[in-house]
C-alpha cells in the first residue's frame, strides 16, 4: 500500500477501514470526518442522557468479525437474547405475528421458485408464485412508493423481504426443497422456532451504548498513531485534483458528491426520506430489545424497536411517510402486542432522514459507471467505502479486500514510478 492512507467519512467503514490499514503495516494514516464525532449513521443524538436512534443496528453475537475487530481495540459489547418477530395479515385478513422470524408469513403453499430474469426487485418478485409475489409487491409499493421494477433485487435485504416464509407449506417438504433446490433456499425461510436453526439466537450492542463505542474507538485509533480530523468536509473536486501516487484514499462516505466531479449525472434516490419518532416507554413486560416488522402495507410504521438506553426504556417507530400521532401509539402497541403489553409515555424526539440503503437499477449502474472512472483515474489507489452491500460484514470483506490489493499493487506502481 502507498504509504499514506487518507479515509474520508468517519462511520464504521472508515473506523474499520483505519484498523485494518494499520494492521497491513501503513503508519500514516489519516480520517477526515465532516461531523463533530465519529460514527456517521449510527451515532445517535442524546437526549436527557438517552441515545434517540434512528433504527435497530445489531452487531453479530459470538465470532462476528467487526465485533472481533472492535473488541481487540478496546471496545466492550453486550451480548443478549436476539428477540425479533414480525406481523403480516392472513388470508382471511387477520393478524399474523411470527416470533423470531423478521421476514413476511404469507398464507400461501411453498410453490416452485424460479431464478429471477433479471437483477430487479420486480423479477425477483416474480420469482414467487403468483400470491406471495402480489403481497411482496404491495408491500414494496407502501414501503418505497415506487415500481419494484426500477429497484435493484439486492434492495430484498434492507426491506426485510429476502426470504419469505410461506405459512401453508408442509414444512418438511419446505425443508426438503431448501436443502435441495439453492433458488428455494434463497427465496424461502422456516421460522427459527420451527426450523431448529440457531442462527441470530444471540446479537451484540455496545456496552454504554454507540456514542460511548464510537468515543472509545475515536481514542485507540488516536493511540494507534491515526490522525482524526473532526469537522472536516472533505471537497470531492480537491480530492480529484490531488495526483500524490504515496496516497490511497478510502471514500468511506456517501458517493453522491462524486458524480459530478468525475463527469457522469448523479442517480436520484428511490426515496427521499424515512420518519423516525421515538417514544418513551412507560412500561413493556416483553423482552428488551427487541423489533417488529410491519408487513401489512397498512399504517406508516415498517419497523419498532424497543431498546434501553441510559437507564430508560424507549422505541422507536421507523415510518415510510409521516406519521400521524393520533394513530402512531396504537400502531406500535399492535406490532409489539405479540411480544408484551406496552405503556407508552410522551414522543421525546422525531426525526426525517434520506436513507443511501435500497438502490434503483439506476443508481447501481451509475456505481459502476463511478467505479470505473475512478480507476481510470486513481488505479487501485481509490477504494470505495462498499457503497453497494447493505451489511455491515459484506462493507467490511469488500474494504478489507481493496486494502489488501492495494497493499500488493504498490511495488509495482513504485517500480514503474523509479
Ligand atoms: C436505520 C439503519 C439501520 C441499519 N441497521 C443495520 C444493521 O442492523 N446491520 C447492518 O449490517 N447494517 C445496518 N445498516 C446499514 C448501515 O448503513 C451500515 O451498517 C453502517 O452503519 C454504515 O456505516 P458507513 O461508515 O458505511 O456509513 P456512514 O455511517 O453513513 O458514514 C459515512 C460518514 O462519512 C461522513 N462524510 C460524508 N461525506 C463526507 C465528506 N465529503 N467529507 C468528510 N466526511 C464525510 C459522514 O458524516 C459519516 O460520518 C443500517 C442503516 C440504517 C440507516
Amino acid at each position: 500500500m502507498s504509504s499514506r492512507v487518507r479515509i474520508v467519512g468517519g462511520g464504521l467503514t472508515g473506523i474499520l477501514a483505519a484498523f485494518e490499514a494499520h494492521r497491513l503495516g501503513s503508519r500514516d494514516i489519516t480520517i477526515q470526518e465532516r461531523f463533530e464525532a465519529l460514527g456517521g449513521v449510527a451515532r445517535p443524538k442524546i437526549i436527557h442522557g438517552a441515545e434517540m436512534r434512528d433504527g435497530c443496528v445489531y452487531f453479530g453475537g459470538a465470532g462476528d468479525a467487526i465485533v472481533e475487530t472492535l473488541t481487540a481495540h478496546g471496545a466492550r459489547f453486550e451480548t443478549f437474547d436476539n428477540r425479533f418477530g414480525s406481523l403480516s395479515t392472513g388470508a382471511d385478513g387477520k393478524r399474523v405475528f411470527t416470533w423470531d422470524f423478521g421476514g413476511p408469513a404469507i398464507d400461501a403453499p411453498a410453490g416452485k421458485v424460479g431464478r429471477p430474469a433479471d437483477d430487479s426487485l420486480a423479477a425477483r418478485l416474480a420469482a414467487y408464485p403468483p400470491q406471495i409475489a402480489a403481497t411482496l409487491e404491495s408491500y414494496v409499493r407502501w414501503h418505497l412508493e415506487t415500481d419494484p421494477a426500477l429497484i435493484h433485487g439486492e434492495a430484498a435485504i434492507p426491506l426485510a423481504i429476502n426470504r419469505v416464509f410461506p405459512a401453508a407449506a408442509d414444512l418438511a417438504a419446505l425443508a426438503s426443497a431448501k436443502a435441495n433446490d439453492p433458488w428455494a433456499d434463497e427465496l424461502y425461510a422456516i421460522p427459527r422456532g420451527l426450523s431448529g436453526r440457531t442462527a441470530n439466537v444471540t446479537a451484540a450492542l455496545p456496552a454504554g451504548g454507540f456514542a460511548k463505542l464510537f468515543d472509545g474507538l475515536h481514542g485507540a485509533l488516536t493511540r494507534l498513531g491515526v490522525k482524526v480530523e473532526l469537522n472536516c468536509l472533505v471537497p470531492p473536486r480537491q480530492l480529484m485534483a490531488q495526483d500524490d501516487p504515496e496516497e490511497t484514499i478510502v471514500w468511506a462516505a456517501n458517493p453522491t458528491p462524486l458524480f459530478k466531479p468525475m463527469g457522469l449525472s448523479t442517480p436520484s434516490l428511490v426515496k427521499k426520506s424515512f420518519f423516525t419518532y421515538v417514544y418513551a416507554v412507560e412500561a413493556f413486560d416483553g423482552p428488551c430489545p427487541v423489533y417488529v416488522q410491519n408487513f401489512t402495507a397498512q399504517g406508516a410504521t415498517f419497523r419498532a424497536y424497543l431498546y434501553e438506553s441510559g437507564g430508560q426504556t424507549l422505541v422507536v417507530a421507523e415510518c415510510v411517510r409521516e406519521a400521524d400521532l393520533k394513530t402512531l401509539p396504537t400502531e406500535l402497541r399492535t406490532l409489539l402486542s405479540g411480544f408484551g403489553a406496552l405503556k407508552l409515555g410522551p414522543v421525546v424526539h422525531s426525526d426525517a432522514q434520506p436513507r443511501w440503503i435500497y438502490h434503483s437499477r439506476a443508481a447501481i449502474d451509475g456505481l459502476a459507471a463511478l467505479r470505473g472512472k475512478l480507476t481510470e483515474r486513481f488505479g487501485g489507489q481509490f477504494i470505495p467505502g462498499a457503497w453497494e452491500p447493505y451489511a455491515k460484514s459484506a462493507k467490511l470483506a469488500e474494504v478489507n479486500a481493496a486494502l489488501a490489493m492495494a497493499r500488493q499493487a504498490t511495488p509495482a506502481r513504485v517500480a514503474k514510478a523509479g
